[in-house]
């Protein structure tokens, strides 16, 4: 058996496999896709110490860094089912999706997550042209331009009002007749003068000229009529869907669906850890899941250690 087996080859796989691997034991990583998220990114400017990056060569950085250590890699692979060990200090059992089983001392589930997309024509086509899913990512990119959040939850107000600081001018769309973000924020993207806010409007269609994001069409819900805003940029922000749907069951999920952890990646199944997008963590970055996949890492070494296995 593994004394660790990490679920996931992103950013946070990738960190605990190689804080596992640096103990001197016995790691292995099963993964879908190696490199996870990034490898749908263009630039990235924000993981510290690397001013510009993109994402590809983000995703092989970390497969290379990975195997300059003794661990099993186990790329495709699509874990279906956990089995919590049968006694304290049993093995935890992941089962493939190819019917192959991996059994392991410790688990660290680091299967990330995925952008709840709009589903209508051009999202796909200008995705990173101009439709993006992270403010916190793209913001910058959009200084002086024009445009679109789509959502009115929290995170879409709370972008909506991130990028003002930032774009030219920024129009948040929702479909409902009301905002369900909370007041505060509301009241804030009120009050901001190049924030405007559309109610009750269902976005039909993203524009563009071939290379790049120009607009968008919407539909008044109430009269029917359809519109069109002239925009640079396209926030998405109608949910974060975790990959965890194969642990419901065997592992705590919040209502979100999201792993619920503590401050040491422990989840509520004994010798299983997790790190990065697909936990309760409040914020989704590389540089915050490359540091809870460390965190996860070295709980489960030290647990290995109190159950005396190294
Ligand atoms: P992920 O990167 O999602 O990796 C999850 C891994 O688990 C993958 O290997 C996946 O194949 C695997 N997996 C999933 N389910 C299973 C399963 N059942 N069995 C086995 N393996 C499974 N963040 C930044 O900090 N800066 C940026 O500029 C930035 N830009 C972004 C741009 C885009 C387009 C996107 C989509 C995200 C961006 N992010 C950015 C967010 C960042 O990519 C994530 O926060 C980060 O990748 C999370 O890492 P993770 O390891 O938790 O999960």
């Amino acid at each position: 058996p593994f004394d660790v087996l990490v679920v996931g080859g992103g950013p946070s796989g990738a960190a605990a496999a190689v804080y596992a691997a640096r103990k001197g034991i016995r790691t292995g990583i099963a993964a879908e896709r190696f490199g996870g998220q990034v490898l749908d990114t263009m630039a990235i400017e924000n993981f510290i110490s690397v001013p510009y990056t993109e994402g590809p060569q983000f995703g092989s950085a970390l497969e290379n860094h990975v195997r300059q250590y003794g661990v099993d890699i186990m790329n495709t692979q699509r874990a279906a089912k956990l089995v919590p060990a049968a006694t304290e200090n049993g093995l935890v059992e992941i089962e493939l999706e190819s019917g192959a089983s991996l059994l392991a001392r410790t688990v660290i589930l680091s299967t990330g997550a995925r952008w709840r997309s709009m589903n209508v024509p051009g999202e796909d086509t200008y995705r990173n042209k101009g439709v993006t899913y992270c403010p916190h990512c793209d913001g910058p990119l959009f200084k002086g331009k024009r445009v679109a959040v789509i959502g009115g939850g929290n995170s879409g107000v709370e972008a909506a009002i991130d990028l003002a600081g930032i774009v030219e001018h920024v129009t948040l769309v929702e479909f409902d007749s009301v905002l369900r973000a909370d007041d505060v924020l509301q009241r804030k993207l009120r009050s901001l003068p190049n924030a405007d806010i559309l109610l009750s409007t269902l976005t039909t269609e993203v524009l563009g000229d071939g290379n790049k994001v120009t607009g968008l069409t919407y539909q008044d819900r109430t009269t029917d009529a359809s519109h069109t805003l002239d925009i640079e940029g396209v926030f998405v922000q109608i949910g974060l869907l975790p990959n965890t749907e194969w642990l419901a069951g065997s592992v705590e999920l919040s209502d979100r669906g999201e792993i619920a952890i503590d401050d040491r990646g422990q989840t509520s199944v004994p010798g299983v850890f997790a790190a990065g997008d697909c936990t309760t963590v409040p914020y989704k970055q590389i540089v915050i899941a490359a540091g809870a996949g460390a965190t996860a890492a070295l709980s489960a070494f030290d647990r290995l250690i109190r159950t005396g296995v190294p």
